[in-house]
């Protein structure tokens, strides 16, 4: 691996939004009590500041790109808490990915990174159909009693302790894909009072596709006529934050064909991470003519299901009608809807409309909890510490249902229940919305 030449300018080859804003840190450090890794180490070359600091000087030709400077790299969370907390307005989180783009394009991965990201995120996400084989495959594995054995006789350990400790973080396999079973246009049983699109996403289609027909659901019960086009798959935000921009742009293309120009009032979803990257579609493609107004318009159109469901009047069931009255309900912000599209106030709004709930805000309810992508893979150890901090939160409140909007925040969380013998019930706000409704 390449490791010392100097790369001036070494961002301007990638897609760096008002660069000039990323540069305009002033070095005020108060970003820093709010970033976990800083956190974890106390060190400053892992906070936001010292960050930019290091990506400042390697984009500038002043430092060149080191292991460490990777490592840093790759150690940060990409929650973007930072940027929450900045008053300059730096936007961090486009600098950090950035950099990991410029990482990754300058083949300063090791092989073994390198293959593993092409195999996994690239191959396999760049097809919906191709990420069903691994998930039959995965869903086999899980269902025949192998798992089980293999988690019992702790074999993956022989092999590596990562690989035994990550084990539990897979996702569970749907017994059913929602691409598969959803049909391309459905009506609500009474008239329609919206048209809107809709996501199934990579993993929710073939891990969460029970969140999806519920939120297909909330959506119907809402008067929405709902569109779910068909060849749909990742929307790239996966790869996008992991460096790979080239996968991200050639997921973000296919999906924008099935979206281009439904007539609708808005593309709904209901994961975090993929709201944020469609949301930013209109800007990735913003100097390609070809794509450019398509793309405006589909990041136009986005919204998560919480957003939406806030603006057209959520309409939960009477108390006497809602199985959650009287429980204490917590809720957790996932990353990319608190730090990266500024949702915090909608969840809140449709949560409180619940009557009967009792519903306790959560100390840090912005910290992350750890899963950050494929970082409690990568940063199995670190992860588990931010995945603690959280878990003492909660317990410090005691709730008796947990509601997040993200899938790895589900499984990040429900991994730190079971692991602790917590019995919290963990939900998806779109699952807990639906059944509030009473349906
Ligand atoms: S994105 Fe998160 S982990 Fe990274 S520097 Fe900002 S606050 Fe810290
Ligand atoms: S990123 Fe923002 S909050 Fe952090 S040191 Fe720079 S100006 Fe201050």
């Amino acid at each position: 691996m390449a490791q010392t030449h100097a790369q001036p300018n070494a961002f301007h080859g990638v897609d760096v939004p008002n660069y000039d804003v990323i540069v305009n840190c002033m070095h005020c450090g108060l970003c820093l009590p709010t970033c976990p890794t800083y956190a974890l180490t106390g060190l400053e070359r892992s906070s936001p500041r010292g960050r930019i600091r290091l990506i400042k000087a390697v984009a500038d030709g002043d430092l060149p790109i080191t292991q460490s400077f990777i490592d840093e790299m790759n150690f940060c969370l990409d929650c973007q808490a930072c940027e929450t907390a900045c008053p300059a307005g730096v936007k961090y989180g486009s600098l950090v990915e950035a950099a990991r783009v410029q990482i990754q394009e300058g083949g300063y991965e090791s092989a073994f990174t390198s293959l593993i990201k092409r195999v996994f995120l690239r191959w396999f996400f760049l097809r919906q159909s191709r990420l069903k084989i691994l998930a039959r495959f995965m869903r086999f594995y899980q269902r025949s009693g192998l798992q089980t054995l293999v988690l019992r006789t702790k074999m993956l350990r022989l092999i590596s302790r990562k690989l035994h400790d990550i084990q539990p973080l897979s996702p569970k396999i749907s017994s059913h894909f929602s691409s598969d079973e959803l049909a391309e246009r459905i009506l609500p049983n009474g008239p329609v009072l919206h048209r809107v699109a809709f996501l199934t996403g990579c993993l929710m289609d073939v891990a969460f596709a029970d969140i999806n027909t519920d939120t297909i659901e909330l959506l119907k019960h809402h008067g929405c006529e709902i569109l779910i086009p068909r060849e749909q798959g990742c929307c790239g935000s996966l790869q996008a934050h992991n460096g790979d921009m080239h996968a991200a742009r050639q997921m973000a293309v296919n999906n924008m064909k099935r979206f281009a120009r439904l007539d609708v009032e808005a593309i709904v979803m209901n994961s975090a991470g993929c709201g944020a990257f469609m949301k930013e579609y209109g800007h990735v493609f913003h100097d390609d003519p070809e794509r450019a107004g398509v793309a405006a318009e589909i990041s136009a159109k986005t919204l998560d299901i919480t957003e939406f469901l806030d603006r057209i009047g959520y309409r939960p069931a009477t108390s006497d009608r809602n199985p959650y009255a009287g429980k204490r309900v917590t809720y957790h912000d996932a990353c990319h809807l608190a730090h990266t599209q500024k949702i915090t106030q909608e969840p809140r709004r449709l949560l409180r409309s619940i009557p009967g709930i009792d519903l306790v805000e959560l100390p840090e309810s912005t910290w992350c909890c750890g899963s950050a992508g494929i970082y409690n893979v990568v940063h199995y150890d670190d992860s588990m510490q931010l995945l603690d901090r959280k878990l003492t939160n909660v317990r410090s409140i005691a709730p008796q249902i947990i509601v997040t909007g993200n899938p790895g925040c589900l499984l990040q969380i429900q991994h730190g229940l079971n692991k602790d013998g917590m019995k919290i019930e963990l939900l998806h706000t779109a699952t807990f919305l639906r059944r509030a409704c009473g349906i």
